[in-house]
């Protein structure tokens, strides 16, 4: 069997696993980056962000091309080539793919590909196309990610999909089940319902969208109610039948009613598993937790003080941005620099469905439920002129500040390109902002950008924009 040394060895290349193996090269490491696909990127690049965001593109242009026809514009129904879509979807991610296999070759990275496993803390083994091969490492940063979870008794056929199927369908749906709430299921839902789909959505719990303040979940389910054809809050999936003529699914409402209907293609959404079952993590002496994430301290090394883990494989939330900056802390930590620690003090979650929900920091109903004093300002976007001249008027931009030391401590979204505004707030809650430093920082007009000055000068009690009576 071929044996290899290396000083640092990164298992995934997804978006914390290349950026790991990248960052640790650059500091001068001897560096081997191993995935079981050939493609560099990940469930993010090739199967999640990417496609989903380039397909959420199309639906917005669609939508905004209806949306227009009132205000004196009308074109035509669009015609719908699945084939040329997939064509161009595939195009954006191969795009990417080649540009991420340039860096990893300039930066003198090795590549393997093939699936690993353990042999003990300073050794592992993969199986390659071309047979095993043997790998003795310093150290090694497991960065595998995360699968699609699947419900008990899901039967195997083709109309049954996950998020990689439904990126991937190669007819639009006439009528598509979506289960699970949660930001995939409602983006993708999205996707096919501009596409011509009837969606209709089955959540077990009695809300979408769980861990965002349900105030900015709001807006979003208004307008999917008109979307969809159903959104099925407090009911069960409970049977999933494949017949000639579609799938039939069985549900019940929390109330024990049930009832059945039939569909052409049901996505199941329901969150996702780590990916840490063939790594044998026991022939190291490592215990992944409860839900199988892999613990690690704050500069993300495991209980093995040369194994690192970094992204999805160690918990939520399962994002690609907290994946990247776990792996360069990781990269940094592994060459030396030991100040380099994981404590962000917000990760911004973004729901790309339209309208945006986007949110950094600490969320109104954490703050409720900790007992933690805070000030709210929050700017009704049916105040802001950009807003208005892009005839949406149901987003609004609310600041959390701390009650005693005036920091802002979270901040929530909802509206048009909300998940690009959210970066401004994540900068704001990093650098210890209060809503005065954001009030007086001048801001473009006429932006939605404006929306989070306005929401910090109505804490400060200096907005002009909205007349606000003195209590
Ligand atoms: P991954 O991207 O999961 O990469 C892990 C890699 O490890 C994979 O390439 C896999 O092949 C490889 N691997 C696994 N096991 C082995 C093994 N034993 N040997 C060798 N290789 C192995 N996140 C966002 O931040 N924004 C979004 O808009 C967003 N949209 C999403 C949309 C969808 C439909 C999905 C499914 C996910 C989305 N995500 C989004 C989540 C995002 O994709 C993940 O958080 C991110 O990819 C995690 O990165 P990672 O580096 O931890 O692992």
């Amino acid at each position: 069997m071929e044996t290899l040394n290396f000083q640092l060895v990164v298992i995934g290349a997804g978006p914390g696993g290349y950026a790991a193996a990248f960052r640790a090269a650059d500091l001068g490491l001897k560096v081997l980056l191993i995935d079981k696909h050939n493609e560099l990127g990940g469930v993010c690049l090739n199967r999640g962000c990417i496609p989903s965001k380039a397909l959420l593109h199309l639906a917005k242009v669609i939508e905004d091309a209806e949306s227009v026809s009132e205000l004196g514009v009308k074109f035509n129904a669009p015609n719908i080539d699945v084939a040329k879509i997939q064509k161009w979807k595939s195009s954006v991610i191969s795009k990417l793919n080649s540009g991420i296999a340039s860096m990893a070759a300039s930066r003198n990275v090795d590549r393997i590909t093939g699936t690993c496993s353990f042999i003990d803390k300073n050794s592992l083994s993969i199986e390659t196309d071309s047979g095993l091969k043997k790998i003795i490492f310093e150290n090694c940063i497991i960065a595998t990610g995360s699968r699609p979870a699947k419900i008990p008794g899901l039967p195997k056929d083709p109309r049954v999909v996950n998020s990689t199927g439904a990126l991937s369908l190669k007819e639009i749906p006439n009528k598509m089940l979506v289960i699970g709430g949660g930001y995939i299921g409602l983006e993708m839902g999205s996707v096919y319902a501009s596409l011509g789909s009837k969606i209709i959505v089955a959540e077990f719990m009695h809300q979408l969208l769980a861990g965002a303040d349900q105030d900015l979940v709001k807006p979003l389910f208004n307008k999917l109610s008109h979307q969809f054809e159903s959104i099925l809050t407090s009911t069960k999936v409970i049977k999933i039948s494949p017949t000639d003529n579609g799938i039939d699914v069985s549900f019940e409402k929390n109330n024990g009613e049930t009832f059945k209907e039939n569909f052409d293609i049901v996505l199941v959404s329901v969150g996702r598993k780590p990916n840490t079952e063939k790594l044998e993590l026991s022939n190291m002496g490592i215990h992944v937790d409860e839900r199988g994430f892999i613990p690690v301290n704050k500069n993300q090394q495991t209980t093995i003080s040369n194994i690192y883990a970094i992204g999805d494989v160690t918990g939520d939330p399962m994002l690609a941005h907290k994946a990247t900056h776990e792996g360069k802390v990781a990269a940094e930590y592994i060459s030396g620099d030991k100040s380099a620690t994981f404590e962000p003090m917000a990760i911004p979650a973004v729901i790309f469905t339209d309208p945006e929900i986007a949110w950094a920091g600490k969320t109104e109903s954490e703050l409720k439920d900790a007992g933690i004093p805070y000030t709210k300002g929050e700017f009704p976007w049916m105040a802001s002129g950009r807003s208005i001249s892009l005839n949406r008027f149901e987003g609004k931009t609310k600041i959390l500040s701390h009650k005693d030391t005036g920091k802002i401590i979270g901040v929530g979204m909802v509206g048009p390109n909300a998940g690009d505004l959210i970066g401004e707030a994540m900068l704001a809650i990093e650098m210890g902002a209060d809503a005065e430093d954001v009030g007086l920082t001048i801001h473009p007009h006429p932006s939605l950008t404006e929306t989070f000055a306005n929401a910090a000068e109505i804490i400060e009690g200096t907005i002009t924009d909205l007349y606000i009576p003195k209590k």
